[in-house]
């Protein structure tokens, strides 16, 4: 193996190009363009190419380095972890501390309704099991045809087959003739893009939850098990619904006996603000997918957090669930999310983003709305999002919605920093442990990358 830090970086690069299939990528233009960009170390807010270039992640990765890169406490855990037992499963009435001790401590920064965790590896498998686990309960409850699963357009739920069926990305739809029979789709509380004109954000909210209430009775309450949402949707470009919208989910589940399912795969563990999104927004879930920012990304892991009242139901009249992976409860992803959580907690990085780093980001956004093409800027806690349009009065998208946004991403990567295109709305979503000058770098670099990409595009 090619010692640390000694890569022969042309080799890296041809291997890479002839044998390595890259996720969510286009393989023809990444070709085009010379191959991949091989990172190859980092530090607290700080990537390092092979070129020697410093980058500024502005986006943590993929939502997930929540305590920042570097963190030798973390490698060490993972090593003793590693020499004292570096594997055995959790199946079949097995256990090991590290899983425990996890447990343990997610159910403390979780409501007094949530006392189990079921582990996976991905935010996409715990969206798995959740959607199993949903139909499991219901035949359990004796209600066997309250099975459909309600999402939004424009959400992402993970990559898997139940994953990308939740989603509500259509080009993932398209790939793999989805989404399977059992999800529905309604309206995303958008309001900058979905909003009627004239329409204030407050009743934009209400009307987007009807459209939620709209699906239950054209379906039949008797037919739905599980409405999904994200706190924010992160990857459909930061959407933070008006604050009518998930008071009115919360009334509709519950009216309708619809299991509510918060996805905090990127909401979660201090990146709004709170621990947990759902805490910040006042949703009051029955199942919690949670992954990223769980182990900082350090290793892979995921969680589905169950409520006593779905739990009570399985442990009670269950029978053996025939669910899991080999690497559920894996020990040194545990201790290592483990000994994450610790940092976060003394390092108060949550209350950092609550009262410090995210309302600085808020108002760092405030100062570059006016620029040409920004249509709206948003932000809580440390995801951000800046929706840039054609025509800020009509709010009028870009044709062909994207080019916009990959323009600002290179300038941006050009000068050092991380960020992303959501179509055109460019997102952040830093580490948690990111201060002000570094968030001023972040938004002055988008800043002259809008005004440069106005430029360009006349
Ligand atoms: N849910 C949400 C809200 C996500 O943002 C993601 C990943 N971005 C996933 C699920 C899927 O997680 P993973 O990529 O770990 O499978």
């Amino acid at each position: 193996m090619t010692e640390l830090r000694n890569y022969n970086i042309d080799e890296i690069r041809r291997m890479d190009a002839e044998n390595h299939l890259h996720p969510f990528t286009d393989y023809a233009e990444m070709a085009k363009e010379g191959g991949a960009r091989i990172i190859t170390r980092a530090e607290g807010c700080y990537l390092w190419d092979a070129d020697g270039n410093r980058i500024l992640d502005g986006m943590a990765g993929l939502w997930c380095v929540n305590v920042g890169y570097g963190r030798k406490e973390l490698a060490e855990t993972a090593y003793k972890q590693m020499l004292e037992l570096p594997y055995y499963n959790t199946f079949f009435k097995t256990s090991t501390p590290p899983v425990a001790e996890l447990s343990a401590k997610i159910c403390s920064h979780l409501g007094p309704n949530f006392n189990r965790i079921f582990y996976s590896n991905s935010g996409s498998e715990a969206n798995d099991t959740m959607f199993r686990l949903v139909r499991h309960y219901w035949n359990l409850m004796g209600r066997k045809t309250k099975k459909t699963i309600i999402s939004r357009e424009n959400a992402y739920h993970g990559s898997t087959v139940a994953g990308a069926s939740l989603g509500g990305m259509k080009p993932m739809h398209e790939q793999a003739d989805l989404p399977i029979p059992g999800v529905e789709h309604v309206m995303q509380p958008y309001w900058f893009q979905e909003a009627k004109p004239g329409e204030s954000p407050e009743d934009f909210g209400v009307r987007a939850a009807k459209a939620v209430e709209d699906k239950i009775l054209e379906l039949g309450a008797d037919n739905v098990g599980a409405f999904i949402g994200e706190p924010v949707q992160g990857a459909g470009g930061v959407i933070v619904p008006p604050s009518t919208y998930w008071p009115e989910i919360n009334r509709i589940c519950k009216k309708y006996d619809i299991l509510l399912v918060a996805d905090e795969v990127i909401c979660g563990f201090g990146r709004t603000g709170e621990w947990f999104g759902h805490q910040t927004l006042g949703i009051e879930p029955d199942l919690i997918p949670m992954a990223k920012g769980l182990s900082s990304g350090y290793l892979p892991i995921s969680a589905l957090a169950i409520s006593d009242r779905v739990a009570s139901v399985l442990i009670e009249k269950g029978g053996e669930f025939y669910h899991g992976y080999t690497y559920s409860g894996h020990p040194a992803s545990c201790a290592v999310a483990l000994n994450n959580i610790e940092i976060i907690e003394r390092e108060g990085l949550v209350e950092k983003v609550k009262n410090e780093t995210g309302p600085y980001l808020a108002e760092a956004l405030k100062r570059i709305e006016d620029l040409p093409l920004v249509g709206e800027v948003r932000s809580l806690g440390l995801m951000g999002a800046i929706a840039l349009c054609k025509n800020k009065e009509t709010r009028e998208k870009f044709d062909p919605v994207g080019k916009v946004g990959i323009m600002c991403r290179d300038y941006c990567m050009d000068h050092g920093v991380v960020a992303r295109p959501c179509g055109d709305t460019m997102v952040m979503s830093p580490p948690l442990t990111i201060e002000k000058p570094q968030i001023d770098d972040l938004v002055n670099t988008l800043g002259a990358a809008i005004e440069e990409t106005a430029k360009k595009i006349g």
